[in-house]
């Protein structure tokens, strides 16, 4: 057999299923929509905050290159002494970690601090007066004689260093030489603190590259001067690029990156923030979804109980009532005990229609197929309640007489047409309302007068006795019948005994000859 469900179980499975559904859908298109959100306003803040960053380190070179030409103007007119380049030094603020003046040969004339000691682990490098510089950087200087800040190199005392070189020119406008400050890029320096300001607490990262793409600023202090150039974004900032976009690294890590070109160095500044930063307020979404699903999941529930409830409760009582009408436990009038009044529609149909069909079945039951009288069982049943309630009636029993020789004669088809006949009459004999005519069985028939003694039964049947013996049947001649009258006795306390007088007496018409209507003596016979 299918395994059968109820129906609340089943609306509620729907009710389960349609909030789960349309909190998916909430969900998603709730999460996709802040996530955009979140991302575009992530871009843009590490876009315009790079922005920032970039201005911030191009006014702090452009600065530095303005102090470096005041100097070497200043080296003109005044010849200056270690004294006053010691003073013009400190006035820097520690901006450089050196300024020097070189000859047109690069060779050293004045340096300030005098003397710098760049220790290693085996060996000490010295830089002073009179030590001439081969780097690449000062040759580029003394040749072009224009102001220019350099990009990052390694110097030949091993330190990652900037350059920041004017031409000294005396006053007849001839080269003299250069005037260079040096920003050692692996201590604080004036663009280190730049960046320095913030911190980036939320797993952000940002570094500064040179125009070769390799490091000169790195927030976590770490690979300064490692070649970034194969990046993608470092591609873009070295072609001159300013932008946002959101990347995965070589790992596989989601970052929202935004990223600006400083003019003036043709650098670029990097911020990087780990997309992770949106899980939290997308998490938080999502449980205040699922939070506020719930609660509408548990009040429609609720609803969806009381409204099954409602629902379901006619079609229970239908479903008992119809059950208790079949088991013929209330055959009587289908009718009675039940009243449905439901306001759904298909419910009231169904409860108008089992009312109908019960109706006709249990009229169905309670006749007799050939004549369309009550049968033995409804005569059973009426005699029963009338007894119990101990409503006065009488109770006449009939039988054809020589019925056999009726079927021997003319056939069983006539046989019944004779039983049809009689049974019309015998109708005719009965109150519609009070009397209850029927057929006990083969050619034996009775009548249940409501209120009737028995003699005034007995009249009424000698009626019907007479009528029949006059009348025409379908044999053509008339029939007769015999009757036994009895009525309900202060003694009788089951339908037995009454029918069993009603018998009796009609045996006795039937000894006395046929054709007659006796009413039940009790004297002893
Ligand atoms: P009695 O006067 O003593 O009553 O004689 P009877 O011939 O009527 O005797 P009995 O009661 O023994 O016979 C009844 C007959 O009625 C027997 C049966 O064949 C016949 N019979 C019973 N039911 C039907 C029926 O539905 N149709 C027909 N055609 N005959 C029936
Ligand atoms: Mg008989
Ligand atoms: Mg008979």
């Amino acid at each position: 057999m299918k395994k059968e469900i109820k129906l609340n179980v089943a609306i509620s499975i729907l009710v389960i299923l349609v909030v789960i559904g349309s909190t998916m859908i909430d969900m998603v298109s709730s999460t996709n929509a802040l996530r955009t959100s979140l991302k575009t306003n992530y871009l843009q803040n590490n876009y315009n905050y790079t922005n920032k960053l970039a201005e911030g380190v191009q006014y702090v070179t452009s600065d530095l290159q303005q102090s470096i030409i005041a100097v070497a103007e200043l080296s003109r007119s005044m010849n200056f002494d270690q004294n006053q380049l010691d003073i013009l030094y400190k006035s820097e603020n520690g901006h450089f970690n050196s300024i020097f003046k070189t000859d047109t040969d690069g060779t050293i004339k004045l340096i300030s601090p005098k003397v710098i000691e760049i220790q290693d682990e085996e060996s000490a490098f010295i830089v002073e007066a009179g030590r001439k510089i081969d780097a690449n950087i000062v040759k580029r200087a003394l040749t072009t004689k224009e102001p220019f800040i350099s990009q990052p190199y390694i110097s030949a005392s091993g330190t990652l260093l900037m350059l920041v070189t004017a031409p000294i020119l005396n006053e007849n406008g001839l080269f003299e030489g250069v005037m260079a400050g040096t920003i050692y890029l692996e201590e604080g320096n004036p663009i280190s603190n730049v960046f320095n300001s913030d911190k980036y607490l939320d797993g952000s990262y940002i570094y500064a590259v040179d125009q070769s793409g390799k490091i000169a600023y790195h927030s976590d202090g770490e690979h300064l001067f490692e070649d970034f150039s194969e990046n993608p974004i470092v591609k873009a900032i070295n072609r001159g690029k300013s932008g946002y976009e959101e990347i995965t690294d070589a790992d596989g890590e989601e970052y929202l990156a935004g990223y600006s070109y400083i003019e003036n160095l043709e650098w670029g500044v990097v911020l990087l923030t780990p997309s992770t930063i949106l899980h939290e307020p997308l998490n938080h979404l999502i449980r205040k979804i699922v939070t506020q699903s719930l609660a509408v999941l548990i009040v429609l529930l609720i609803i969806a109980t009381f409204l099954v409830k409602r629902l379901t409760y006619p079609l229970t009582q239908l479903a008992e009532y119809s059950e208790r009408v079949i088991s013929n436990k209330k055959l009587n009038n289908p009718n009675d005990g039940l009243t449905i009044n439901s306001k759904i529609y298909e419910i009231n149909q169904l409860y108008r229609q089992l009312r109908i069909q019960l109706l006709k079945l249990s009229q169905e039951i309670q006749l007799d197929g050939l004549t369309g009288l009550a049968n033995r069982k409804a005569f059973d049943t009426v005699i029963k309640e009338w007894t119990q309630k101990r409503e006065p009636f009488a109770l006449a029993m009939l039988d054809i007489d020589n019925f056999k020789s009726i079927n021997d004669t003319y056939g069983h088809l006539v046989g019944d047409d004779v039983i049809k006949f009689l049974a019309s009459i015998l109708i005719s004999f009965s109150r519609e309302e009070e009397d209850l005519s029927f057929r006990y069985g083969g050619e034996e028939f009775g009548l249940l007068l409501k209120g009737k003694s028995e003699l005034n039964a007995a009249v009424i049947m000698e009626q019907f006795r007479v009528k029949m013996a006059n009348m025409q049947s379908p044999t053509g001649k008339p029939i007769t019948v015999s009757v036994g009258v009895t009525s309900l006795q202060v003694n009788d306390e089951t339908p037995e005994t009454i029918i069993n007088r009603a018998d009796k007496a009609l045996y006795q018409s039937k000894q006395a000859g046929k054709n007659r209507v006796t009413v039940y003596k009790n004297d002893g016979k």
